[in-house]
């Protein structure tokens, strides 16, 4: 039995997945899987795991499992659940890559995808497990879509050996015919169940005209507006990034200020955010790689730790307006990158007398509910990272969010009662987007999910149950840069059919590491010459993305000009340096960013050094984490490695620089580029350019890279991002011998 407290117990009652406990339970109970259909809010994610353990599913030791597409979900789910039952986090807990508070007697464990995918290759029937809940399947996410298909098969072969398991999908929208009549996926359809949300009505206003540039402008002027003139209510704003939400939350700070009392601040906090010490990491807990969660927040420029109740931030250039402190607003921030306890924040209620208002990315438009919002502001738009299909090429780019989209994110506003809705885009350009957003599956490369699933034995990658199928452009080209890795085997030919390529047993071993196959090849060499915890370095740095601070933003007035032109400067000096000479010189940008890692943690990895350097704080934090992380991998997959994580890594030798470039170029070696000669300069624009095999325009040197003076005829780069031009990234000097 669970002894809920009568407030949460009351605020259960009002939830519309409530009413239909019974029939959930005797869907679940007749049935392998069942789909259940419910608006946001409705209470999908906090209460069935709890009808599930109240009908007795954790009973027998096993556990119920729930995966989240985004890491912000699972640890905020995990902990409301726990305190709606009245059970400690150590029974109801969460799993995401690098942390989790899961222990032997953990009876509801929310998770990512990626930690459920890695779990599998481990115990492909998931013994543990008595249910899987798949949260937030509307997301398409490419792990919850290939875990669908896995567990399409794992259920039933469950149930015929005699270890009964179920399996639920929820979706916030209706839309789920890509699971329920895909003959491949379940031959006989998984029965539907819809609840029923009580949603008030939202009022939907359009604008007459559609800011093509300055929207987030817009968005500041209208909700400046909602609070001066309309009725008291939660205002939720919908950015496409951080940087746009951070510059949102001040502007509106600075327009509305509200002076929170500052003696509730604990000093010691201060303190305690200084002495960061490497997390253990259990070892058969580590996700796959991450997902693209985040990505929009890991492009940003600003980065702040703001905790909301600093407000003393200095002038701003844009400020035009009175502040008036007579209306205090409320304003936070919330985005993926966020740290819990910072989103925990948009739970509470506002401090008396003043509106809530946050400011969001599109975290807010499914995954979480924010308590009583009345106003919507919507930007219409989405921050994502696209690649080209044949290139690989990627940009971030700000597109038209889609249709339903623009309805879940209304939907916001009629949780608690009647809602408005403010579109800031006309209802022509409404019109012109897209029904529904794509699957992220048809959006990406998939050479990391093609190797994982070789790793699972599944041969033929193409007849894989997928509720949408990746591009055969997508698969054709992750098996050929997985079989020039060396983690597939060239297939013989048999007549014209291409047979299917099996995995050789490097490939098993890359498969081990939570990284893309790249990156694994680079592990799955280090060994050589005591390379390993520099090859962990570097893949670490590497698969973090933006560890250097942003120093091309625009600005006001001469005085900021000359203070960012002053750091700019200092950081390219200090790049310089840690480029070093002679063989070091030659790793150019990889090198930098292991300079950059090793004197970071040698000043003991504090948010002033990163200050002092240009660095981003939360990056570094990132790379010591996966460092850890990816130490352990190495050690379990080769038990005698014997590598450590070395706080003070001391730099390499000339030697092991020689062997670290050779190592990085195993990885990268597709990625070659030639600088283009004087002779073949067929536009000037091309000066200064390289050729690659794959681009018909020429890619450049970063102006940020120690490189983009010395202009080697070959190097090697890590990506092409196309901003301003198309600039490579993480490039290092190939020489012939
Ligand atoms: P769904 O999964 O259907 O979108 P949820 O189960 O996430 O719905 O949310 C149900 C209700 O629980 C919402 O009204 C939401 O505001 C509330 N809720 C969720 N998390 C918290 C929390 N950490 N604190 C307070 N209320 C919460
Ligand atoms: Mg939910």
């Amino acid at each position: 039995p669970v002894d809920r407290s009568p407030e949460i117990q009351e605020a259960r009652l009002k939830l519309p997945v409530l009413a239909e406990e019974q029939v959930i339970m005797e869907a679940v109970r007749e049935n392998e899987c069942v789909v259940l259909c419910g608006e946001t809010g409705s209470g999908k994610t906090t209460q069935v795991p709890q009808f599930l353990y109240e009908a007795g599913y954790a009973r027998a030791g096993g556990i119920i499992g729930v995966t989240e597409p985004r890491r912000v979900a699972a640890v905020s789910m995990s902990h409301r659940v726990a305190k709606e039952m009245n059970l400690s986090t150590g029974v109801v807990s969460y799993q995401i890559r690098y942390e989790g508070n899961v222990t032997k007697d953990t009876k509801i464990k929310f998770m990512t995808d990626g930690v459920l995918l890695k779990e599998i290759q481990k115990d492909f029937l998931l013994q543990k497990y008595s249910v899987i809940i798949i949260d937030e399947a509307h997301e398409r996410s490419v792990y919850t879509d290939i875990l669908i298909g896995l567990l399409s098969r794992i259920v039933p072969l469950r149930n015929k050996k005699g270890l009964p398991m179920k399996l639920l999908i929820m979706s916030a929208t209706l839309r789920v015919e890509d699971f329920t009549e895909n003959k491949r996926l379940f031959r006989i359809p998984p029965p539907v169940i819809k609840v029923e949300a009580r949603q008030f009505p939202v009022t939907v206003h359009f604008n007459k005209r559609t800011p093509m540039e300055d929207y987030t402008g817009e968005a500041f002027r209208k909700t400046c507006k909602i609070h001066r003139m309309l009725p008291p209510g939660g205002i939720l704003v919908f950015l496409t990034g951080q940087a746009e939400v951070h510059s949102t939350c001040w502007r509106l700070r600075k327009a509305f200020p509200y002076r929170p009392n500052k003696q509730h601040t604990d000093p010691r906090k201060a303190k305690r955010k200084k002495t960061v010490s490497l997390p253990r990491i259990d070892l058969d807990n580590y996700s796959a790689q991450p997902v693209d969660e985040g990505d929009e927040d890991r492009q940003a420029g600003i980065d702040d730790d703001d905790d909301g109740s600093d407000l003393e931030l200095g002038d701003h250039p844009e400020e035009t307006g009175q502040a008036d402190p007579s209306i205090p607003l409320y304003v936070l921030p919330l985005y993926s990158l966020l740290s819990s306890e910072q989103q925990a924040k948009v739970f509470r209620p506002p401090p008396p007398g003043a509106r809530l208002c946050v400011v969001a990315t599109n975290v807010a438009e499914t995954s979480l509910t924010i308590p009583g919002i009345k106003y919507v502001v919507d930007c219409g738009r989405v921050k994502k990272r696209f690649y080209d299909k044949v290139t690989g090429v990627s940009s971030f780019k700000v597109t038209w969010t889609s249709q339903a989209s623009a309805n879940q994110r209304a939907g916001r506003a009629g949780r608690t009662e009647p809602g408005h809705c403010y579109r800031i885009y006309s209802s022509a350009v409404f019109s012109d987007f897209s029904p529904f957003s794509e699957a992220e599956i048809t959006r990406r490369p998939v050479d990391d999910l093609v190797l994982q699933m070789k790793d699972l034995n599944i041969d033929k990658v193409v007849n894989f149950p997928f509720p949408t199928t990746p591009s055969a452009e997508a698969l054709v080209s992750a098996e050929q840069l997985l079989i020039s890795l060396g983690a597939l085997e060239e297939p013989p030919r048999q007549g014209r059919a291409r047979l299917s390529c099996p995995i050789t047993p490097l490939g098993r071993a890359m498969a081990a590491f939570p990284v893309a196959p790249r990156y694994a090849k680079m592990l799955a060499l280090g060994r050589q010459q005591d390379c390993m915890p520099y090859v962990i370095t570097v893949v670490a740095t590497m698969t973090v993305r933006e560890i250097f601070e942003e120093l091309d933003r625009p600005v006001s007035n001469e005085e900021e000009r000359s203070r960012l032109a002053e750091r700019k400067a200092g950081a390219a000096q200090r790049r310089r340096l840690w480029a070093g000479q002679g063989q070091s010189l030659l790793l150019g940008d990889l090198m930098v960013m292991l300079g950059a890692v090793g004197a970071c943690e040698f000043a003991g990895c504090t948010p002033e050094f990163c200050e002092k350097n240009s660095l981003r704080y939360k990056a570094m934090l990132e790379i010591r984490r996966l460092r850890g992380q990816l130490t352990n991998a190495v050690n379990a997959v080769c038990s005698d490695a014997g590598v450590c994580v070395d706080g003070k890594m001391v730099p390499p030798t000339e030697t092991q620089v020689v062997c670290l470039r050779q190592i990085v170029l195993a990885g990268l070696g597709d990625h070659l580029a030639r600088r283009i000669q004087a002779e073949e300069l067929l536009d000037p624009k091309w000066r200064n350019g390289y050729k690659t095999p794959l681009l018909d325009e020429p890619v450049f040197i970063h102006p940020s890279s120690v490189l983009h003076k010395t202009l080697p005829d070959f190097v090697v780069y890590q990506e092409v991002m196309e901003t301003t031009k198309m600039y490579m990234r993480g490039v290092c000097v190939c020489v012939y011998w």
